[in-house]
């Protein structure tokens, strides 16, 4: 494929983007996390301040004063909504992803700046999110897993205690976990960390901004923010259920002298100086700009109301499941996810029927460890009035795989019930890809293969989505 000779007009443009664009199931209500709107309003106030600050690069915050007020200010209201002292501050950044990995650089920088011989190591639960072992392997420092409580899936602080070595820079926890729901026991935490002299980052990227109107609400969780003696970073995304397009979250310190290891300076060049406190140099305004205007448009009132509806909307949605027989709300929620086992059923396959019969889209999540595979819902406020629908075909697709109704792929389970997965070789693995329809990126009967995924060792599941991932995004060719 080649660069167009010529351009098109720009109604042919616009016209060829149309077509490209489908339909919008998050939209509808159908869809369970990936979009996070709160209101109408509020979609075209964060729709126009990105538009205005679109082009406006935070490269130099000199350059563009608006831009390092808002980060200034963005950052101040969540240091206020997240308990930090007076000595705290925090960054803007693109997204949970970045701010994590600026929260373990800057661990591990403290670390080594101590004297601790590196590797530098940190310590996760097992519910702790991939992109802490994405820092890892970016970043040249250890993960040591540890197993959480097989009952309430949050962090066993025992076992995080023992794997403690000179080496160990951090701890980590989540506010909530994403695969479960549940908060993590962060004081408990926050006096180990303080006992051996370690950091303690609180993972709040998909909960730290709607926890607090949660308690707010009654729900009971344990202590999570900056207030905790002996946290000393989080994390929250503000593209999340800051209701703002993607490209927005913070990463806060308790102390300026430890974000100091993030920033990152550069002048012996022959160009401009480099000045950046986070990943991206050159950067748009237009994700910082619509988290500042949401912000101010929904304030602690709008956030509030959304809060409440969301409450009332999984309240209702833990209700319902528990009602459906086979079907289990794992642990009581902290807010909005909720993971979902069924006894004696396929969750695999029900997620694939929930699509085919009412378009929802949830997911499935592989077993783990001593941890059971199911299904999870993160839920929105698109969802809210979409939650008796969404029961009444949870029921209906239970139903029907109860009477033996579930799809059959064809029988790749049995097709690589032979192979010797612990030895597969390169051309194992490519054969084994064509087997379960993976080649090319493709992905059929994805019920059947999320359930041979799920029975495959973790090992060679990650080759497998590798290989996959590898073929998928391949240059489009004529
Ligand atoms: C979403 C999420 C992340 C990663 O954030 P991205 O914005 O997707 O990079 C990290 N931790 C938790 C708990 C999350 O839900």
């Amino acid at each position: 494929m080649k660069i167009p000779a010529r351009g098109l007009s720009k109604d042919q443009t616009l016209a060829l983007l149309a077509e490209q664009r489908g339909g919008s199931p998050w939209a509808e209500g159908k869809m369970f996390s990936f979009v996070f709107l709160g209101d109408e309003p509020g979609r075209e106030v964060a729709e126009a301040a990105t538009q205005l600050f679109l082009w406006e690069n935070g490269l130099d915050p000199l350059v563009f004063p608006a831009l390092a007020r808002f980060e200034n200010e963005v950052v101040a209201m969540s240091l206020d909504h997240l308990g930090a002292g007076p000595e705290a501050v925090g960054s803007f950044t693109s997204g949970g992803t970045e701010s994590v990995m600026l929260a373990v650089k800057a661990a591990r920088d403290h670390a080594l700046a101590r004297g601790v011989e590196g590797p530098v190591e940190m310590v996760l639960p097992a519910t702790a999110h991939p992109c802490f072992h994405k820092a890892a392997a970016y970043l040249g420092v250890r993960a040591i897993v540890t197993p959480v409580d097989p009952a309430r899936f949050t962090a066993d602080v025992s076992a995080m205690r023992q794997a403690i070595t000179d080496r160990t820079a951090l701890l980590v926890g989540s506010a909530p976990s994403y695969a479960h729901g549940v908060v993590d026991p962060i004081p408990e935490l926050g006096a180990l960390a303080r006992e051996r002299g370690l950091l303690l980052h609180i993972d709040g990227c998909i909960g730290a901004f709607t926890l607090p109107f949660f308690r707010r609400l009654g729900v009971e969780f344990p202590d999570f923010d900056l207030s905790v003696p002996g946290v000393t970073s989080i994390s929250m995304d503000l593209h999340k259920y800051g209701y703002v397009p993607k490209g927005a979250s913070v990463v806060l310190y308790n102390d300026a002298a430890l974000r100091r290891h993030q920033l990152f300076v550069f002048s012996d060049w022959p160009g401009y100086s480099i000045v950046n406190p986070t990943v991206q140099s050159s950067k748009s305004g237009g994700p910082l700009a619509a988290a500042w205007a949401a912000l101010h448009y929904y304030g602690d009132d709008g956030l509030m109301a959304i809060a409440r509806a969301l409450k009332g909307a999984v309240d209702r949605l833990v209700e319902g499941i528990d009602a459906i027989e086979g079907l289990s709300v794992m642990a009581p929620p902290a807010m909005t996810l909720i993971a979902v086992r069924g006894e004696g059923l396929c969750v695999f396959s029900l997620c694939e029927e929930m699509k085919r019969r009412g378009g929802w889209y949830i997911h499935p999540q592989f077993r783990s460890g001593p941890l059971p595979e199911n299904f999870h819902l993160t839920v929105v406020p698109r969802n809210v009035d979409q939650i008796e629908p969404f029961l009444a075909d949870l029921a209906a697709c239970v139903a029907a795989q109860r009477e033996g109704k579930r799809r059959s792929g064809g029988g790749l389970a049995e097709a690589i019930a032979g192979l010797d997965l612990a030895s597969l070789d390169d051309a194992a693995l490519a054969g084994l890809i064509a087997q379960l329809g993976l080649a090319g990126g493709k992905l059929e009967n994805r019920g059947e293969v999320n359930q041979i995924l799920n029975a495959l060792p973790a090992a060679v599941r990650d080759r497998l989505l590798l290989a996959y991932v590898d073929a998928l995004f391949r240059p489009a060719r004529d």
